[in-house]
């Protein structure tokens, strides 16, 4: 008989849906499989203030059903003020604000230059009991190389974060390194992470090695072996605060097949197939342990941390193999090429 197993609708805690025709390709594919989503506010103008919230929630409107539970956040500036915090708490929809380094990835231009500048903001954060989501990443430069990012990071604004402002949640968002798991493992309650699937599959070798692959291209950069295996660690661990959340960034074609391909890959078309086909990979997702463990990461312990109901709706998840798509056409004439393209995964989700 072939696997099956059942998993509460799953939250995606980090997404991209963008702000122009390839909002319609990305947010039917979150709706479709999720029971909400934490959605990234790094548009152009970033998303800064309740009323750019609900501006940015009047457009999305269109492809969102009833039920669906679109969770907002705040693009953190240097100018983020505290009463820009209290109107959020105060907003149903605002779940959080995040932090991107000035320049550390897409649109991150308008981004935080100095952390402890904002100090204030970040206790009337804790305060309400918001979440921080973290690009954790320094910018690259002499003496920083672009896979030591996340690392120096740690090292020089989460430690002084966490001691600093111990009441805050962090969400460490999409964690790539064995420094940054090694943290999130020993730290305290209020701090977590999500990992995407591109971070469990794959590492640098997968990357670079016998031609460059411009669809794994991501921010912060897939990176060695052993740093994957530390994230393993973590979800093998059934670690309590480490989550999925996808990424997923719908970056067309010609954008990622370039001279300058820009960062991202595209998963919100199935993220819990693409989660299924690395557990199984990892860990063989035919034992019912293993099945318990996948349902937590992609469905529970996120949106305990979040303070979201778990879904009460249920997909089933079959081992049931399935071709990805080449592409996805936008209106716009272009293409978006998602992760794992024209690649068999061996995992397949229905609704039931
Ligand atoms: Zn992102």
């Amino acid at each position: 008989m072939t696997t099956r197993f059942t998993i509460p609708r799953p939250y995606d805690l980090h997404v991209h849906w963008r702000d122009d025709d390839r909002t319609a390709l990305a947010v039917p594919h979150t709706v479709a499989q999720c029971a909400g989503a934490v959605v990234m506010p790094n548009l152009v103008p970033p998303v800064r203030t309740v009323a750019d919230v609900d501006a940015y929630l009047s457009r999305l409107s269109p492809y969102l059903t009833e039920g669906f539970a679109p969770m907002m956040t705040l693009y953190l500036t240097d100018d983020t003020t505290v009463e820009d915090i209290a109107a959020a708490a105060a907003h149903p929809r605002v779940v959080g604000c995040k932090l991107y380094p000035a320049g550390a990835t897409t649109n991150s231009h308008a981004g935080v230059t100095d952390l402890q500048a904002l100090r204030p903001v970040l206790e009337a954060m804790a305060e309400r009991g918001m979440v921080l989501l973290a690009h954790g990443e320094v910018l690259a430069g002499p003496g920083v190389d672009i896979f030591e990012k996340e690392a120096r990071w740690v090292e020089t604004q989460l430690t002084w974060l966490t001691q600093t402002v111990p009441e805050l949640k962090i969400s460490c968002e999409h964690m790539t390194s064995a420094v940054m798991a090694e943290f999130v493992g020993s730290a305290g309650p209020n701090v977590g992470g999500s990992v995407t699937p591109q971070h469990l599959l794959y590492d640098r070798n997968d990357l670079l090695e016998g031609g460059i692959k411009p669809h794994l291209y991501c921010l912060p950069i897939l990176k060695k072996h052993t740093d994957r295996a530390a994230l393993w660690r973590l979800v093998k661990d059934q670690h309590p605060r480490v989550w999925a959340g996808t990424d997923s960034a719908p970056h067309t074609r010609g954008r990622k097949e370039c001279a300058c391909g820009c960062a991202g890959c595209y998963s919100a078309y199935d993220m819990v197939s693409l989660y299924a086909e690395a557990f199984d990979r990892e860990l063989g997702l035919g034992a019912s342990a293993v099945q318990a463990n996948f349902r937590e990461f992609v469905a529970v312990r996120g949106a305990e941390f979040y303070g979201m109901e778990v879904s009460a709706e249920t997909l089933t998840v079959v081992a049931e193999p399935q071709v990805v798509p080449s592409h996805y056409d936008l209106a716009g004439g272009d293409t978006v090429v998602p992760l794992c393209a024209g690649e068999t995964l061996g995992w397949s989700v229905v609704s039931e």
